[in-house]
């Protein structure tokens, strides 16, 4: 059973993804070289206490980090330490909020200081992306068009996407029901209805879609060494268009 969201139950939704979305772009923000991972963390940690919410990734199946900091190849769930940020890195940010008994998701790939045009061409497909899943999250459509509208447009682009994780329900809990991978076939899977509430989440590699997890067990890498960008929001299916709930408050 997918969970429907009441009215209450969408503000609280509201509320708290509002606040994650403000964790995300102070991190962002604060993206720079010489700057270490664990700075994002310990920032992401006070910012989450003086809201007087609680850190929904910490201790989560026992991951030991704040927030998930993932650099150039690594895809998801870096852990935060002494690594130093460094001109041209490409830095992802994942962060997870629970305050009022509902949780807020949301993603971001943040650039310390210059890129190139390929890096930049990289981010540009995973938003693009991640804007084309969105846009089919409406009610009556199928998780499999949200899935397909994804792998369609970074394929069309030369990168691939992860198989390995997958967007998802959320709500009450951190990973609710459906599951939304970043690949599949339109008008299939679960359909849409208005109160779901979904965070949708391509992980784009430069290179190809296979990936590792390092020897720290959190850590996912790409096989061949290739970038990887990952940006995620959380949106209410409604009767029209998907209201994204972690837009920059
Ligand atoms: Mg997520």
């Amino acid at each position: 059973m997918i969970p429907i969201k009441t009215q209450s139950e969408l503000d609280a939704m509201r509320r708290v993804n509002q606040m994650t979305a403000r964790v995300r772009d102070a991190l962002a923000d604060a993206v720079k070289p010489g700057v270490t991972t664990l700075d994002l963390g310990n920032l992401a940690q006070k910012m989450i206490r003086e809201m007087g919410a609680t850190n929904a990734f910490y201790g989560y199946h026992g991951f030991p980090g704040q927030v998930c900091i993932s650099i150039n190849e690594e895809v998801v769930h870096g852990i935060p330490g002494r690594r130093i940020i460094r001109d041209g890195d490409l830095v992802s940010i994942d962060t997870g909020v629970s305050f009022g008994g509902f949780i807020g998701d949301t993603a971001i790939t943040a650039v310390a200081g210059k890129i190139d045009a390929e890096q930049q061409r990289l981010l540009e497909v995973t938003k693009a992306a991640l804007a084309a899943g969105i846009a089919q999250a409406v009610e009556g459509n199928r998780v499999g068009d949200i899935s397909y509208a994804i792998q369609t447009l970074v394929e069309k682009a030369g990168f691939s996407v992860v198989r390995d994780f997958v967007g998802h329900g959320i709500g009450r809990e951190l990973h609710e029901d459906p599951q939304i991978p970043n690949f599949g076939k339109p008008r299939r899977g679960p359909k849409l209805k208005a109160g779901m509430t979904l965070s949708i989440e391509p992980m784009v590699n430069m290179g190809g879609k296979k990936i590792q997890v390092l020897a720290d067990k959190w850590t996912v890498i790409t096989k061949d060494g290739s970038l990887s960008a990952h940006f995620e929001h959380t949106i209410a299916v409604t009767k029209g268009s998907p209201e994204i709930l972690t837009l920059t408050p």
